[in-house]
């Protein structure tokens, strides 16, 4: 047999899981729970499986601290299933269309999310965040989105995964705003106020585990009055009412998803992650920062931890840089095509030690070339 070599994976979604969770899968693949079959092999309905889903419920509740007026969903779709599921079920039945919502604009996922809900309403005040200021994007504060007072629901993205743009700043308008946030790519990275917001949904493949899984966290009053049309795999009070199983989940991927929230728990949970994920993304941004090689154009309050996309100023050296970095066992670092250049995503799973590879290599890359 092979030996596996260690590589750093910089892969923006699927990404990295945590070592340890995925030997622990492979010793029980076949022989779950001493069960002499798979978690994949067994009911969704039967009680070991029920036990993997309370356990996750019950660490996220530590982890993340949310309160007791909030209920837990693990439904399907992705965060783009929420895209549609959030203006479905919130909106008033009586003439859908007209109801108002304000979408907060910041980026490619911020506006994608913009863009679905326009099937479902005509009225959609839609708040334009990002200003340039010295060459930097900057995002503006929150006490300047112009707000819209009757608006059903606001939306938002606070970390853009294509474009590495984060909103560190926690909503704080009148109780009767609901706050929709889109966390796919920094849940479990960092605290959040979880009582600020109505609605947190993100999907699985970035901090959570594999993909197939989407997290939803809801306040319970807002399952008073759901929409009678919503589809009912998207209907959050069917899918609480039905302990997330309303039709049969991905339950490998639940499975996994335990086992990596398990993980951090025993890590020291989210304040001990966060710590880590701050020292990972400043050594980062230092490299960058450090050298006109390297550019990143975001102001430096709104820079993402996760997920960091960063150019050459020589834009052919691009390709090259990929393929040598790849020598130095550091993958999955392209840029999204609408951007190009280059972007290491540094999730939980993501040791010191491959931020620390990164930047040697680019300062070598650097002197080979600058
Ligand atoms: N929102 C954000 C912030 C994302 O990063 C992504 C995926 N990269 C999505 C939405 C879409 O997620 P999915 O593919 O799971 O629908």
């Amino acid at each position: 047999m092979h030996e596996i070599t260690e590589i750093y994976n910089f892969s923006p979604g699927p990404s990295m899981i945590p070592k340890k969770v995925l030997l622990q899968a492979k010793k029980e693949f076949c022989n779950w729970n001493n069960k002499n079959k798979s978690i994949m092999e067994i009911s969704h309905r039967s009680e070991e499986f029920i036990s993997v889903i309370q356990e996750m419920k019950k660490n996220l509740k530590i982890l993340l601290n949310i309160p007791d007026n909030y209920e837990i969903i693990f439904s399907h779709g992705g965060a783009r299933g929420q895209f549609s599921a959030v203006p479905m079920n919130l909106l008033n039945n009586n003439n859908i269309k007209k109801n108002q919502v304000d979408y907060v604009n910041s980026g490619y996922w911020s506006n994608c999310a913009t863009q679905e809900a326009m099937k479902y309403c005509n009225n959609i005040n839609i708040i334009n965040i990002n200003k340039m200021k010295h060459n930097k994007i900057k995002i503006s504060s929150m006490k300047d989105w112009n707000i819209n007072n009757n608006s059903k629901y606001l939306h938002y993205c606070p970390n853009e995964t294509i474009n590495g743009i984060a909103i560190y700043e926690e909503p704080f308008f009148s109780d009767d705003i609901i706050v929709v946030g889109d966390f796919s790519s920094t849940i479990l990275s960092q605290n959040i106020c979880i009582k600020k917001y109505g609605i947190i949904y993100a999907s699985s493949q970035k901090n959570i585990g594999p993909s197939g899984v989407t997290l939803i966290i809801i306040r319970k009053n807002l399952l008073k009055n759901i929409n009678f049309y919503v589809p009912s795999i998207l209907n959050y009070k069917i899918l609480v009412d039905s302990n997330s199983m309303f039709n049969t989940p991905n339950t490998f991927s639940l499975y996994l998803s335990n086992l990596v929230i398990r993980w951090l728990k025993q890590l020291g949970g989210i304040s001990k992650i966060e710590k880590k994920n701050i020292e990972k993304s400043n050594m980062l941004y230092n490299v960058i920062d450090s050298t006109d090689f390297y550019i990143n154009n975001i102001d430096k309050c709104n820079r993402s931890r996760m997920n960091i996309p960063f150019r050459i100023v020589d834009s052919r050296l691009h390709s090259l840089f990929l393929i040598e970095a790849e020598k130095y066992r550091l993958y999955s670092l392209k840029g999204h095509s609408i951007l190009g250049g280059i972007r290491a995503s540094l999730y939980n799973a993501m040791p010191l030690k491959g931020v620390i590879q990164l930047t040697k290599f680019m300062k070598i890359f650097e002197k080979k070339y600058g």
